[in-house]
């Protein structure tokens, strides 16, 4: 059961094969047991997952099921969800119990899935590995040495040791096709403004997008049907009609142009992933795709751009950390501002505290030109770059991260080689385009390699259907770590 797609355990729900009573138990118990060892989630509440499963099996039983009602999904801990701990991975917000659903919880609670538990995570969503978390870091299940990468990284491990039937994410700059690719899952980052940010935990607002994170391309469609449409409490929310995300999946791949960046197969990259994308582009020629040289110019200024803009947005969202309207609170203090000082002192983590200093600098009276501003100028030029290269193709692929899982530990002390592992995935954000990334193989070191997909905006349905195709030719994203 723990290996069926979200299609099969439908159908096996609909069917009265299984109860969603029952679907939860067994990831309750597979949490249980497994939990400890991985750090994958949170919080979870049995109780409540139960009390959905119970709603689920009567909305099933009515013959009112839609498709993931009574299927069980892990939800990234930045997503707020009425009564449950919502903690986005910091001290901060330890005891911070939601009082409302985010659209996306509330989405999921009205196609009557279940809330299996809230994911680990990098604080604020700030990190590659998911070592910045206030409740430790998460453990890669295919290798327990290995981060699985950040910062919905434990969204990922539970999606790959099947602590769930599918999860969410968010992406700022990389946090979905990132982790997806180190723990050899399928992840994707829809179009900007798609999928509503109401009460999802704001980290950078102009970047920031969540998305599903599942173990196949089709897993991802089913998600996104549930996860995407309009919501008014969220201004970038954008009124499209509602689409099926699932259905381009059987098209042929016959005369797709699958564009190549020279920059993402440059200096940096190791060159097992190198092998392992070019493998898969050849696997995508033999289904017919036509590949093309391409050239994003500006991908090596991505990652300073976005280490002003990104901390730029954190500062002032994070500014709401006061100590005084929820969260965390100082013990002992003297007066007003020592109570804000303090507060802020314990309450954030090194990391957090580091990104608030570089966003209040580059926005502060004199270097706002020379930093703020200069980084929006180039933001526009990286987006420039994409509009230029879909005129030459219908979609970008290239490695989700220049290499595979790294080593906990490895790079803590080390901020900067930390934000280049992120390098061709942040321009994506910078232009608000659709990104995924999807299982193509094993490095050297038998840790997984991730193929990464963009395509133009609101392509999620042709980037869907060319993964989906890539699936149904190889076994990739079927593979699962040893003792799992
Ligand atoms: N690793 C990047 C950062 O630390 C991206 C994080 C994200 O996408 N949330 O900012």
């Amino acid at each position: 059961m723990i290996d069926s797609s979200l299609r099969q355990l439908g159908s096996a729900l609909r069917a009265g094969k299984i109860s969603s009573v029952e679907l939860t138990q067994l990831y309750l118990d597979r949490i249980a047991a497994l939990n400890p060892g991985l750090n994958a989630y949170i919080t979870t509440n049995a109780e409540t997952s139960l009390a959905q499963a119970r709603a689920a099996d009567a909305m099933l039983a009515r013959g009112k099921a839609q498709p993931l009602t009574g299927i069980p999904i892990a939800q990234k801990d930045i997503f707020c969800a009425k009564g449950w701990r919502t903690t986005c991975g910091s001290k901060m917000l330890e005891n911070f119990i939601a009082p409302y659903d985010a659209h996306v919880i509330a989405q999921f609670n009205d196609a009557g899935a279940v809330n299996l538990g809230k994911t680990n995570m990098d604080e604020f969503a700030m990190g590659s590995s998911n070592e910045t978390s206030h409740f430790g870091a998460v453990k890669n299940p295919w290798d327990k040495n290995a981060v699985p990468g950040g910062s919905s990284g434990g969204a990922a491990c539970a999606v790959a040791a099947r602590l769930c039937a599918a999860a969410t994410g968010t992406d700022t700059g990389g946090s979905i096709r990132q982790p997806a690719s180190l723990c050899g899952i399928s992840g994707i980052k829809p179009t900007y403004g798609t999928v509503s940010r109401y009460g999802m935990i704001a980290f950078a607002s102009s970047l920031d997008q969540a998305g599903p994170m599942a173990r196949s391309a089709e897993d991802l469609a089913l998600m996104l049907n549930v996860m995407t449409g309009f919501d008014a409490r969220d201004s970038t929310s954008l009124q499209r009609d509602k689409e099926d995300y699932a259905r381009d999946l059987n098209k042929p791949l016959a005369g797709l142009r699958i564009g190549l960046p020279g920059e993402f197969f440059a200096e940096g990259l190791s060159s097992d992933v190198a092998q392992a994308v070019e493998t898969a582009i050849t696997e995508y020629r033999k289904l017919g795709a036509i590949v093309v040289d391409i050239s994003l110019p500006n991908t090596r200024l991505s990652i300073p751009v976005y280490y002003v803009l990104a901390p730029a947005e954190a500062s002032s969202n994070l500014s709401r950390y006061d100590g005084v309207r929820y969260g965390y609170r100082a013990q002992e203090y003297g007066d007003l501002t020592e109570m804000y000082e303090k507060s802020r002192a314990q309450g954030f983590g090194a990391e957090v505290k580091r990104r608030i200093m570089i966003g209040a600098y580059v926005l502060s009276h004199g270097y706002y030109d020379a930093y703020y501003l200069q980084a929006q100028k180039i933001r526009r030029l990286i987006a420039q770059d994409f509009d230029d290269a879909f005129k030459l193709c219908d979609v970008i692929m290239g490695p989700t991260s220049p290499g595979t899982a790294f080593n906990l530990g490895e790079k803590g002390d080390d901020p900067v080689q930390m934000y280049l592992s992120d390098i061709y995935t942040i321009a994506v954000n910078l232009a608000g385009l659709p990104g995924m990334s999807i299982p193509a193989g094993f490095g050297s070191n038998g840790r997984p390699v991730g193929l990464q997909i963009i395509g133009n905006y609101f392509a999620e349905a042709q980037m869907l259907n060319a993964a989906h195709q890539y699936q149904l030719a190889t076994d990739w994203h079927t593979r699962q770590p040893n003792g799992i």
